[in-house]
């Protein structure tokens, strides 16, 4: 089975340098794997396209063209080149757009190498090319053969250390128990049994957010205008974006409240995960279309998208490690129906989407069982996965 981790680094300012030059590099290796396809392609339209076998084979030649790339994890060249391929095969395939090339400028900066990676001590490791790196605690990965790694620089600064392991499968014992989970837009989700998950309070940072989003919006307009205003006078000398200090200051403060975000969010999740994983043998939960949910651009609304698709995620994942089953049944009625007797109130059906959204209990015309709205969507969904 194979398992993932993220550590933090911390490299000093040598490694940072270099580190710097290796994501350079791998861009380089990118751009001009990427640039001699188009160009193939364009004088031959039936050249056969090469595999990766034969890219790597050229890094040779880039090499001794291009010394700086000699700095890089050599492995860390041929992982690009492999990248580069299966972008092309899915472009054929018509799965996704053409290869595009990668830009300095993009906010976030990785690569990522095959060579091994040495746990030196509980807060050291080797890798490759850049000695030996200070890091957070090292003991979930101990005693494990890492098999690839990808080092990256998030927006906010911060260098991470994210590497994939094989382990043994280790499994939570059977419960011999099942839960029907209903997401919803009152709270974060609603399970079978009556329990109650409230949507994690935000609403502080997200106020800030939204604040310093304004004001970085600000600053970007007034940088846009000065530098067409040296385009116009100072032809000769026309700033970059990186030349506006209060900009980049504010660009990394919102990058900071993001990141804090998501970081929050994702701890929550993992505990409710951990927790359902480890209490239920079957997991049902309704097939919400998110991407479609997370084009909508209001923050609430995105960050609870966010949320279920995260939670999607993480559940499916824990599920496969841990021996437990998740089925996704299609959503449909579920809260429409009653649970008690399974048939449909067709009161409801005139009403606006505020108007059911604010109803929360109801009693079946049917049976007249008094019913919670979300309990009874998530006993209903428990049921369509149990048929
Ligand atoms: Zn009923």
């Amino acid at each position: 089975m194979l398992k993932g981790n993220k550590l933090r680094i911390y490299p000093t300012k040598q490694q940072c340098d270099d580190l710097n030059c290796m994501f350079g590099n791998d861009r380089f290796v990118w751009n001009q794997m990427l640039n001699m396809l188009n160009e193939r392609y364009q004088n031959n339209h039936h050249a056969y396209f090469p595999t990766t076998y034969e890219l790597n084979y050229l890094l040779k030649q880039l090499k001794a063209e291009y010394p700086f790339l000699k700095i890089s994890d050599s492995s860390s060249l041929q992982v690009t080149n492999d990248n580069l391929v299966k972008a092309f095969q899915r472009f054929f395939k018509k799965i996704s757009g053409k290869p595009r090339f990668h830009s300095r400028k993009a906010s976030k900066q990785s690569y990522t190498g095959k060579s091994i990676i040495t746990i030196i001590g509980k807060h050291y490791l080797k890798v490759p090319k850049l000695g030996y790196v200070k890091c957070s605690d090292t003991s979930c990965i101990s005693g494990h053969l890492i098999k690839r790694y990808t080092v990256s620089l998030a927006p906010t600064g911060k260098y991470y250390l994210a590497v994939n392991y094989e382990c043994e499968n280790q499994t939570f014992s059977k419960t011999n128990r099942q839960v029907g989970i209903d997401l919803n837009a009152s709270e974060l989700a609603t399970l079978s049994d009556g329990t109650h998950v409230p949507s994690l309070d935000t609403k502080d940072l997200e106020t800030k957010l939204r604040l310093a989003q304004r004001k970085l919006s600000r600053r970007y307009q007034r940088a846009k205008r000065l530098i067409q205003y040296d385009q116009q006078y100072h032809k000769d000398n026309v700033r970059e974006l990186t030349d506006f200090p209060n900009y980049q200051k504010q660009r990394h403060y919102v990058a900071k409240l993001h990141a804090k975000i998501t970081n929050k969010r994702n701890d929550y999740l993992h505990k409710l995960t951990t927790y359902l994983v480890k209490h239920f043998d079957k997991i049902v939960i309704e097939d919400l279309k998110v991407s479609n949910m997370m084009k909508n651009h209001h923050l609430a609304h995105k960050i609870a998208s966010q949320s279920w698709y995260e939670l999607r995620r993480q559940l499916t994942y824990k599920c496969a490690w841990y021996g437990k089953e998740l089925i996704v049944v299609p959503a449909r009625n579920t809260s429409r129906i009653c649970s008690q007797c399974g048939l449909k109130n067709t009161q409801f059906d005139q009403l606006t989407t505020n108007e059911w959204l604010a109803v929360r209990h109801w009693t079946c015309p049917h049976c007249g069982a008094k019913l919670d709205r979300d309990v009874n969507a998530a006993i209903n969904i428990l049921n369509k996965g149990l048929v």
